[in-house]
């Protein structure tokens, strides 16, 4: 039996079937939670369903007043939240209260939007609104890098937009959002949110039913097409934040030494496994040595371990699927260029792998041409622009990009040729509940956070009418 339950059409429910969870700082199983069936996942669909037709007639102000008490329940179980997200996730506990305290905010921002009828046309006979209306039940999967934040900013626009939500965080990290469940138990009408664990599993399940509206997705690119296959039956209504391999490009006008620590945080940040980080960094000649002289003494300076241990500043890897790969991007990056950084895992029990820099890389190496989500950085050294230019865009992701000079409007041309979702100009990996995010290329479908981002929980119903 497990300690943990899982939030199921309203009660707090166990199973005999379970699901370990795994310490990734030690390989240790550290919890163990019930795992749900499909049964479950009908039942979690039905009672959302039933509990959505009376949730729409909420008034918008007390649904947000509601979407606000889970952000107060959030914040006041933020330290057994972040504790186990370390515990499950390996970020740092530091970065883990950080999760923690964005996930509240991020639910706040995100409720704050309203969407009042807007009159289209008003004449003498004629008078035409638009109304946003919520869409139904969402389903949303989550997964495994910021198991809190994500679930949270999925649940909070789905809520407030009037819909109800079926959520499946990803099966090595599910003990945050079972504890997200139970704090939220009280808050939110019976059925209106569930929290089901599978064991990669009942996703398919979930996002071919057809009383799911809607799927927020966030994971890789491959399972972001499974997952359009599933929709296409019902039209579901799609929003996927998939994979992206963003390319930094570094101007023979940068200064090596100021830029060094934006490039470092923005490549490692939560051991590199953001989609958004910076994960191709294209210098000029110019300024190539000292560049990567100086993100390898910051790479090299990094202490990577335990994220419960007082001194750590990066954890590990999330799970062995994905250290295995990340090794063997790194294998193949060593065989190609120069390890200036890391590129030894030690031989200990827990998925860590020091933050690892390899220079003199080329295109056409998988370290440089796909997403290794995890600590290693591939540099290459360009000398014309346009070239570096298309090789940025050479790719079937498209999520954000950078440009770093000393002369912004130098910068900023460059910019306007990235095909891309965001471009940043001397910085990366920047975000907010207020900036709207939206992938192009294969990186995905759809707006995430901002005014735009929560208006996909929604779609137009119009009335016209004829006044006679
Ligand atoms: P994944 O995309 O394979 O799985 C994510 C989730 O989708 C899991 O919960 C899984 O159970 C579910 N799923 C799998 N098949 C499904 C289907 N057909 N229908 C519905 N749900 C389904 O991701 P992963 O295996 O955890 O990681 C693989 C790669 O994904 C990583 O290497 C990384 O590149 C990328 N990734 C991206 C992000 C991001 O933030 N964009 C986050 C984590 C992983």
């Amino acid at each position: 039996m497990s300690n943990y339950k899982m939030l199921i059409a309203g009660k707090l429910v166990e199973r005999n079937t379970t699901l370990d969870v795994i310490n990734p700082a030690n390989e240790e199983v550290f919890a163990t939670v019930p795992r749900a069936n499909k049964e479950d996942v009908m039942t979690a669909v039905a009672a959302a369903k039933i509990a959505q037709k009376l949730w729409k007639k909420v008034v918008e102000s007390e649904r947000r007043a509601i979407v606000n008490k889970i952000a107060d329940a959030i914040a006041e179980n933020s330290e057994e939240l972040a504790k186990t997200i370390t515990l499950e996730q390996g970020k740092v506990l530091d970065f883990a209260r950080m999760e923690v305290q964005f996930a509240e905010a991020y639910c706040r921002s995100l409720a704050s939007h309203e969407f009042p009828v807007k009159v289209l046309k008003e004449t003498e006979t004629n008078r035409v609104e638009e109304h946003r209306i919520p869409l139904g039940v969402v389903a949303a999967i989550v997964p495994w890098n910021f198991p809190l934040l994500m679930t949270v900013y999925k649940l909070s626009p789905a809520l407030v937009t009037g819909n109800a939500i079926v959520l499946k965080p990803a099966p090595t990290t599910p003990v945050s959002a079972l504890i997200l469940g139970r704090i939220i138990a009280d808050i939110v009408p019976k059925g209106l949110v569930s929290i089901i664990v599978d064991n990669n599993d009942l996703g398919p399940v979930l996002t071919s039913h057809a009383d799911i509206a809607k799927i927020s997705f966030t994971g890789s690119t491959p399972t972001g097409k499974a997952i359009m296959k599933n929709a296409a039956d019902t039209m579901k209504r799609l929003t996927l934040e998939l994979g992206g391999n963003d390319a930094a490009i570094v101007l023979d006008d940068a200064d090596p030494k100021t830029i060094a620590p934006g490039i470092f945080g923005s490549a490692f940040i939560n051991s590199g496994q953001v989609c958004i980080a910076l994960k191709r960094l294209y210098v000029h000649e110019a300024v190539y040595d000292e560049l990567c002289d100086e993100i390898a003494t910051l790479a090299k300076n990094a202490v990577v371990g335990n994220g419960m241990e007082e001194g750590v500043q990066f954890g590990p890897v999330q799970n062995k699927a994905q250290y295995e790969k990340v090794l063997s991007y790194i294998a193949e990056g060593k065989a190609q260029g120069t390890v200036i950084a890391g590129g030894e895992a030690p031989n200990q029990p827990g998925y860590i792998i020091p933050l690892t820099v390899i220079k003199d890389l080329h295109d056409g190496c998988s370290l440089v041409d796909e997403e290794p989500f995890g600590p290693v950085l591939p540099i290459i050294k360009y000398t014309d622009l346009d070239e570096v230019i298309a090789s940025a865009n050479n790719s079937k992701m498209g999520l954000g990009g950078s440009v770093w000079s000393s002369n912004l409007e130098r910068a900023s041309k460059v910019t306007a040729q990235l095909e891309t979702g965001t471009v940043w100009i001397n910085q990366h990996c920047v975000f907010g509940p207020e900036i709207p995010m939206a992938p192009a290329k294969e990186s995905g479908i759809g707006v995430e956070f901002g005014k735009e981002g929560v208006k996909e929980f929604t779609t137009s119903k119009i009335i016209n009418i004829n006044k006679m």
